[in-house]
């Protein structure tokens, strides 16, 4: 088994008592984390020729829904899962079930596992509450599992909204995930005894990838925090001796404006992990006041994620920029008329590379028009590179909302916001904010006749959309520009309204 489900054995067999997990103050060590896994495996595969007794009949290809926060579950569940050759679905919590419902029918998951904190109310298919967890960890089998798992299996299927309403599945291989960790650890060199705290979401790939990952390659203490709480992160690291900390910008700003800040003792960090949106340069500054530099990176879903990096020797004197592309990945800027944008001229960014995902779940279609056959990736972003090659993210051409590192795709909250009797027309920007980066605007253009207050609009959007979706302000408008064929256009809306 050359898969990642394999990495808790691999590491047990070198450093079976070094603590692997940390949650709610109790430690799990490599063996533990090891036998576990093999037990809720040996179980989940009942009827591939893997365990025996009551089970969930889970094999090769199969896939692994799993809903609930950051928390030990979550972790064997993704590498279970990998052991057998299935396919971990991990879900966004801050979903509505409707959204997870269609989720969960797109992949057709053999079982959801849900977290200690979850139920599985209005969700379909087959549920494993954490009591029905517990008992099948217990009833299962340490004896060691070891299917044929390689690294063009894939390992997990990741949902990503996008600008044509539903979300669709990324698709990562063992490869794809095992190459972005090398990627990783060629420009930061996390030791042996890195001590990571990992309070954002592992159903985003940043969190799960840059951090969980490479902290159990290395043989690290991961730190699970259900949610991020910023007392508590002063608290750990102080505690704890946090080494490395992966988060969204808006994350590191909160615990820069924090009263804690001044007198936090943060001497024990080493690495400081920051992407999913532009870091703002104050933010930088804030840090480098104290110290410490970002790593910051540039990446999505689709490529595991890491793409550009910028290492802690240049974050000064590359500030603003994503940094050179990782090692074994490549990337270029593609100007609109399809010729390589010149130093200083932007371009659309594309990435190959081993860490590449190979497709969409069932959505030919989809992956087509993102990647080319030879492999390359188009990201929807725009970026500028410097003399040096230095890229910096400039714009989207996707439209699409980062509010406090969760994307938001304006598509599909207008198709909420049109299912409102009252709307006639409606668009949804994104305005700086400076909490969460950018939070939606909404511009509604009522029914001829209709009336309806902007707070009753919104409430309609509650159970149906996540609550990080729903606009943070909505106005009404008379009319919404458009060009001669009719269709929308965002530019002088957020000229006009995006202030
Ligand atoms: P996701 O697909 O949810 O992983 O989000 C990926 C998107 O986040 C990218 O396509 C970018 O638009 C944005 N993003 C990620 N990292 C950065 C960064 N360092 N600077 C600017 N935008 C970023
Ligand atoms: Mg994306």
């Amino acid at each position: 088994n050359q898969g990642i489900g394999s990495w808790p054995a691999r590491r047990a067999r070198m450093t079976p008592d070094r603590v692997a997990i940390t949650y709610a103050g109790r430690h799990h060590t490599y063996r533990e984390l090891r036998d576990r896994v093999y037990r809720l495996a040996s179980r989940l595969g009942v009827g591939h020729g893997v365990g025996h007794g009551v089970g969930h009949g889970v094999g090769r290809g199969d896939r692994v829904a799993f809903l609930g926060a950051n928390q030990p579950a979550l972790v064997e569940t993704f590498f279970a899962a990998g052991l057998l050759g299935a396919v971990f679905v991990p879900l966004n919590t801050r979903l509505a079930v409707p959204e997870l419902r269609f989720i969960l029918e797109d992949a057709e998951a053999a079982v959801l596992v849900l977290g200690e904190e979850r139920d599985g109310d209005g969700l379909p298919g087959r549920h494993l509450t954490a009591g029905g967890y517990e008992e099948l960890i217990a009833a299962g089998s340490p004896e060691p599992i070891d299917e044929p798992v390689g690294h063009d299996d894939v390992c997990l299927i990741m949902y990503t909204s996008g600008t044509t309403g539903r979300p669709k599945g990324a698709m990562l291989t063992h490869g794809n995930l095992t190459w972005n960790t090398v990627n990783l650890l060629v420009d930061v060199p996390l030791a042996h005894d890195e001590v990571t705290l990992i309070s954002a979401p592992m159903f985003h790939i940043a969190a799960l990838a840059q951090t969980l990952i490479p902290t159990v390659l290395k043989g690290g203490r991961a730190i699970l925090e259900p949610s991020f709480d910023v007392a508590r992160t002063f608290d750990l690291i102080e505690a704890e001796r946090v080494t490395v900390m992966f988060g969204v910008p808006s994350m590191f700003a909160f615990l820069a404006q924090s009263p804690r800040w001044a007198r936090a003792d943060l001497s024990s960090l080493r690495h400081l992990l920051c992407g999913g949106a532009p870091v703002p340069e104050p933010l930088i500054r804030a840090y480098q006041e104290r110290g410490l530099t970002f790593l910051q990176g540039y990446g999505m879903t689709e490529t595991s994620p890491g793409a550009l990096f910028l290492a802690a020797e240049h974050s000064v004197a590359k500030a603003g920029s994503a940094g050179v592309p990782c090692f074994f990945s490549d990337v270029r800027l593609v100007a609109p008329d399809g010729s390589p944008a010149a130093p200083g001229e932007p371009g659309e960014v594309y990435v190959q590379g081993p860490n590449v995902m190979p497709g969409y779940w069932r959505r030919p279609e989809e992956t087509a028009k993102v990647l080319s056959p030879d492999g390359w990736f188009r990201s929807g972003d725009v970026g500028v590179a410097d003399e040096d090659g230095y890229v910096r993210i400039s714009d989207r051409i996707t439209d699409v909302i980062i509010s406090g590192g969760e994307n938001v795709y304006p598509a599909e909250v207008e198709s909420a916001l049109y299912e409102h009797p009252a709307v006639a027309e409606c668009a949804v920007i994104g305005v700086p904010d400076g909490r969460w980066g950018e939070v939606g605007k909404a511009l509604v253009v009522l029914r001829p006749g209709a009336t309806a207050g902007a707070d009753e609009v919104l409430k309609h959007l509650d159970g149906r959309l996540a609550r990080y979706k729903i606009p943070k302000y909505l106005e009404f408008v008379a009319e919404l520009p458009k060009n001669a064929a009719g269709k929308l256009l965002k530019a002088p809306l957020r000229k006009l309204y995006g202030g």
